[in-house]
């Protein structure tokens, strides 16, 4: 997780700055367009965050409500405190019911868990069926670079090249054409999969369903197909009611894909009863905590509000230089600044809430409220306690500290520091000789400070 050196790698790539600059506004545009749509935006907002911070001061609550209502319907709640009790639960109910092949749903959780590999080790062969994950899988098992659009960073023609060899037909060009090619590929896997396996973007108490949010039809042969069905999602997806699920429904689509509605929605209770056509003989849900329980009713609670619609890294000046990758963990953007510190250990992730310039654009955007900006310097305050940055940096934020506690001082002291600076940036080759800000100077100048300080502007208006 060196996003430092990760981003550095990332801005000199040729390829991916093309895509990166490609893909910058589709989503943007495609949000104000379908916010628009809503008169009561900002109200649905806000009753979103009041919904999602009254189900999480009770999340025992409503998760034993869960559990009750999903087991009366037939399906069977399981717990997992970490990663490797996600991968155990679910290589255990393979085993249980025979599984050979698992088809897969998107889910960020089993990619956080490591699932893939773990069923491969059991010896079962996990199928991804989302379009780009599938992309990703035949790629040597490439990590995703955005969590609504895993492979944001392919060109057409690295996909089409890619389709060629692994499917071994004549490389197609036309985006319509390779969907064709991968439907037909996995519509034999769907056909003889044993269990299928999906995330879960919300779950909800009162009927213990679980709601999928889908542009594929991938998602439903997933959940539907296979005898078996397995949710892996984390405990702080649940919400009380389907009304609840109503309010947020009109924010994700929007949110993530600029879409008033996606193309599937999905809302899957129990399993197949004798009067239904299709569903799953055999339901599970692993409910995983990975770190959650933990920041519930603490300082960075605001964040379990998330639903991962994108919006913020969408909106990232940070993210649209340097893309998923650089983030080194699964979410990317500034909601991964945020949860890979939190989930893998701040000390785990130095860099990561330094990759932000604290625009705001991302607490502008998010549908439900979080105060990203705030918890990224709440990050790295704790990384200052902890003395997890440079000794230099940490002196110089305690000098400035101190000073900011004693105006007349500080006034001198920026005085001079203004003084000094307007002498050493009047010639660039003095900071250079100095090798002051060499990371700065490499790659662009170190401009004057011009006009006045706001003191003087500040003493001159008043
Ligand atoms: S933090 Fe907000 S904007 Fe970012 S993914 Fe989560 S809900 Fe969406």
């Amino acid at each position: 997780m060196h996003f430092k050196a990760r981003a550095g790698q990332k801005l000199a790539d040729v390829v991916l700055q093309e895509n990166l600059r490609k893909a910058k506004s589709k989503f943007v545009d495609m949000r104000a367009r379908a916010i628009a749509e809503l008169d009561d935006f900002e109200a649905t907002r806000e009753a979103a965050k009041v919904l999602r911070d009254r189900t999480l001061d009770d999340l025992d609550l409503w998760l034993e409500r869960f559990e009750l209502e999903a087991t009366r319907r037939g399906a069977t709640v399981l717990w997992a405190k970490d990663g490797a009790e996600v991968c155990q639960r679910v290589v255990d109910i393979a085993r249980r019911h025979g599984v050979k092949k698992v088809t897969k749903s998107k889910s960020m959780l089993s990619e956080e868990a490591g699932l893939n590999q773990a069923l491969e080790d059991a010896g079962i062969q996990p199928v991804e069926t989302d379009l780009g994950e599938y992309i990703l899988q035949i790629n040597d098992n490439e990590p995703p670079s955005h969590i609504i659009a895993p492979v944001f960073h392919k060109r057409k023609e690295e996909v089409s090249a890619l389709f060629a060899r692994v499917h071994k037909l004549a490389a197609k060009t036309d985006i319509e054409a390779m969907t064709r090619e991968a439907r037909e590929v996995l519509r034999p896997h769907f056909l003889s999969a044993d269990m299928g396996i999906s995330g879960g973007n919300f779950l909800v108490a009162e009927t213990g369903s679980v709601a999928l949010v889908t542009n594929e039809g991938n998602g439903r042969m997933v959940t539907t197909l296979p005898r078996v069905h397995v949710v892996v999602t984390g405990i702080e997806k649940v919400i009380p009611t389907l009304e609840d699920l109503a309010t947020l429904m009109r924010l994700l689509p929007r949110s993530a894909t600029g879409q008033s509605i996606s193309n599937y929605f999905s809302l899957l209770t129990g399993v197949k009863h004798a009067e239904d056509q299709d569903g799953p003989a055999h339901m599970y849900f692993v409910l995983v905590d990975s770190g959650r329980a933990d920041l519930v009713g603490g300082e960075f609670a605001e964040m379990l509000r998330c639903i991962r619609c994108g919006a913020c890294m969408n909106h990232c000046p940070v993210y649209q230089a340097v893309g998923g990758h650089a983030y080194g963990w699964v979410y990317p953007g500034p909601m991964g600044s945020i949860l890979t510190p939190l989930f893998a250990g701040i000390e785990n992730a130095v860099d990561l809430p330094q990759a932000a310039t604290l625009c705001n654009q991302c607490g502008v955007v998010c549908p439900v409220k979080i105060p990203l900006p705030d918890l990224l310097r709440r990050l790295r305050e704790k990384q200052v306690e902890q003395r997890l940055r440079p000794t230099a940096e940490r002196l110089a934020l305690t000098a400035w500290a101190w000073l900011a506690r004693h105006p007349a001082l500080y006034a001198l002291a920026t005085r001079i520091g203004v003084r000094y600076l307007k002498w050493l940036a009047g010639g660039e080759d003095r900071i250079r000789v100095l090798g002051l800000a060499p990371e700065w100077t490499l790659g662009r100048d170190f401009p004057a400070p011009e006009g006045k300080t706001f003191r003087e502007l500040y003493a001159q208006k008043h």
